[in-house]
């Protein structure tokens, strides 16, 4: 059976979904989900991701974790955390470059969160002699210092959409109209989370359930001792409809292929900031001005300097699509989480700062 049937006659029996729902099955139903079944980054892909793109992506998230770990005072053990790893190439570049730091490797215990059975085996091979130890949710890490990257993971957390109508809410829905799968709203209902979200009558804001959970639950081991680095694509303030699918490296509507196609939604910057608790948060930073406090055009000068023709071209439009405004420099941010009272990690600004 295919995922549009299944959910075909989910809603004949009981109705409508939100689109969390719809989303969650999209990604992660256990045998049609879009992850579970599939590795679906790189050019032959669906989608292509920073890691994917430049070593120089990884190797500077690795010196930044690097150098905060050496702020806190080398912790022995610590958790090297990745959420959602995809191939493990972020991870593989951060621990090559990471090798640079004396004990840092050493001390690191890799800590990986993947629900896709699919992409934890590429991950394993990526990896393979670092033993790394996979995890279905960030409850499930240990309890020890905790230096963390998590590059577009938030992005695919399933989110619900819902419209302005007076002082109420209609919720965004998946239903069948004419055997085929559609969106509705359900009739107008108080929503007390989106209190703060003071726009015009029929304006659409978003809410991810899971995330502020899942900040929360990181948020209460950087406490402890740590950092964690949160990269991707959103705003400062959810507005509109960002739900989007992605299938060879094609945008669709997101209804046309369940599980046969990337769903992602837009990071709402001020839900995480909120969620993080006990731990410092910092500003919003935009990534191509962390990249480069963090040095990637040095990085990529030296490795240019090996490289001719074609590779050399490839090099320099790869640091350009990383760092430029027009590219993902703009509309991809860094969060990062601290112990209070510990230095941010580099790159980042301060809470309170422009950002
Ligand atoms: N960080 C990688 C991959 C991003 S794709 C990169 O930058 O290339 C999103 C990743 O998150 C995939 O590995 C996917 O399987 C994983 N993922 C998505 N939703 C998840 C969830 N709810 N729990 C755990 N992993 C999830």
């Amino acid at each position: 059976m295919s995922l549009r049937d299944l959910l075909l006659g989910r809603i004949a029996t009981t109705g409508p979904l939100t689109v969390a729902d719809y989303m969650a099955d999209c990604l992660l139903h256990p045998t049609l989900g879009y992850y579970t079944t599939r590795d679906p980054l790189g050019a032959k892909g669906d989608f292509v991701t920073a890691p994917e793109i430049s070593q120089m992506f990884g190797e500077m998230l690795g010196l930044c974790l690097a150098q905060s770990w050496m702020d806190q005072g080398r912790p022995d053990p610590f958790a090297l955390v990745e959420l959602g790893p995809g191939r493990g190439t972020l991870m593989a570049d951060m621990l090559r470059v990471g090798r640079a730091v004396p004990g840092f490797v050493e001390a690191a215990r890799i800590h990986l969160v993947e629900a896709s059975p699919a992409l934890r085996a590429v991950q394993g091979r990526t990896l393979t002699g670092h033993s790394p130890t996979w995890h279905q949710t960030v409850d499930d890490l240990p309890d020890l210092p905790t230096f963390l990257v998590a590059n577009e993971f938030l992005d695919a957390l399933p989110i619900r959409q819902y419209v302005r109508d007076g002082a109420a809410w209609r919720e965004r829905l998946v239903t069948v109209q004419d055997g085929a799968l559609t969106f509705a709203l359900a009739p107008p209902m108080p929503v007390p989370e989106l209190a703060h979200h003071d726009v015009p009558d029929g304006t659409m804001v978003e809410r991810c359930p899971a995330l502020p959970g899942v900040v929360q639950s990181i948020a209460g081991r950087i406490e402890q001792g740590g950092v964690a680095l949160i990269i991707d694509y959103g705003h400062w303030r959810s507005q509109g409809d960002t739900l989007q699918a992605l299938r060879d490296h094609t945008p669709e509507d997101p209804l046309t292929t369940p599980g046969g196609a990337d769903l992602t939604a837009h990071v709402d910057f001020e839900a995480v900031a909120r969620a993080s608790g006990p731990a410092q948060a910092s500003a919003m930073t935009r990534q191509g001005v962390f990249l480069e406090r963090l040095g990637i055009t040095a990085r990529a000068q030296a490795l240019a300097r090996g490289l001719t023709g074609d590779a050399l071209a490839a090099h320099v439009a790869a640091h350009r699509r990383l760092t430029h405004p027009a590219e993902m420099g703009d509309l991809f941010k860094v969060i990062a989480l601290a112990p209070p009272g510990a230095p941010l990690p580099p790159g980042v600004d301060a809470m309170g700062d422009l950002t």
